[in-house]
Parts: C-alpha cells; sequence; structure tokens
C-alpha cells in the first residue's frame, strides 16, 4: 500500500500554486498527459494548458509530457504545446523514464511527476524515485486500458483518503 501514496495530492494541476514548485526546488514538471491536462481524444492543448505552460516557464520550470500513449498523433498535441515529450513511457516501469532524465540536466529531486493514476503515475514516481503528485482525473473519458486501471485505483484512492494521506497542498487563487 505505501507504494501508492503520493507525496502530495490535489484535484487538478490547473489548481496549483507555481510557489508550491519554488519552494520545493522544482525546476521540472513531468507531467502525463491524458486525463490530468486534457481529455484523451484530445489533440489541441486547451487554453488553460497553454497559460500553465507559459506561467510555469516564466517561473524558470519547464514542462514535459511524459505519458504512456502510443498514438502518433499524441506527438502533434506536445508539439504544438512546445514542450518536450516522452511517449509509450510504460509507466510504472522506469527504465524509460530514467534514460530519459539522463538527457536532462535536471536532478531528480528538482522534478516533480504529476498524474491522475495510482498504477501508472504514482507507482512510476515510486519506483524511479522522483516526488509524485496525484490529481483528480479532469474527465470521466478514459481509454480501455484506464477503466480497468480504475477499478483498481478507486478503491486503493478511497481507502488512502479515508487514511488521510491525500490531503490537498495549498491551491492557487488565481
Ligand atoms: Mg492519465
Amino acid at each position: 500500500m505505501k507504494k501508492f501514496i503520493p507525496n502530495y495530492y490535489i484535484n487538478s494541476i490547473f489548481d496549483l500554486d507555481v510557489s508550491f514548485l519554488l519552494k520545493h526546488q522544482k525546476k521540472c514538471v513531468f507531467c502525463d498527459l491524458d486525463n490530468t491536462l486534457d481529455q484523451y481524444d484530445v489533440l489541441n492543448p486547451s487554453q488553460r494548458v497553454i497559460d500553465l505552460k507559459n506561467n510555469l516557464e516564466s517561473n524558470g520550470i519547464e514542462l514535459i509530457i511524459i505519458s504512456n500513449n502510443k498514438a502518433k498523433n499524441k506527438q502533434i498535441y506536445a508539439q504544438r504545446l512546445g514542450v518536450k515529450s516522452l511517449f509509450s513511457t510504460r509507466k510504472p516501469f522506469k527504465k524509460r523514464i530514467n534514460n530519459f532524465i539522463e538527457s536532462l540536466p535536471y536532478g531528480k529531486s528538482e522534478i516533480i511527476l504529476v498524474g491522475d493514476q495510482l498504477l501508472t503515475d504514482v507507482l512510476c514516481g515510486k519506483n524511479a524515485n522522483i516526488e509524485v503528485m496525484l490529481t483528480e482525473p479532469i474527465s470521466k473519458k478514459d481509454q480501455w486500458t484506464t477503466r480497468f486501471n480504475r477499478l483498481i485505483d478507486r478503491p486503493i484512492r478511497n481507502h488512502l483518503r479515508k487514511k488521510g494521506y491525500l490531503k490537498s497542498v495549498e491551491v492557487s487563487n488565481g
């Protein structure tokens, strides 16, 4: 059960205050795409994602998409947003993410992984030894593989909540 306890929790990445990241000396946000930033069937970054990326950037924090999605057209999404990306990451496994980190100028303690799933995002953070922030999925629409994961995710999440492990970090009021 310990492996499923995120370092931080917030309802949505769009509620996150940049000052939280600065306070924790984060220079890079590894962000899951599907249902963390946008719905899985969206090809163009929504305005709030563009705003988020710009806000992070102006505070010296790089946003990078780290996704298990294999679809080619998802790379278009990352290109349009103007961020680096790693697809087919195979979260929760750490191999690809660790190799990717070697190409970046950040130490692991400067990176935070943000995602909406316990079985992929949170476990991956634990496996790779990167701090991880769990969010709620931004929509109820999921790919079929994710729908299966949710069946396992939901009861664990409810358990963690009951135990008090999912207390939200300070949210932005802007
Ligand atoms: Mg997701």
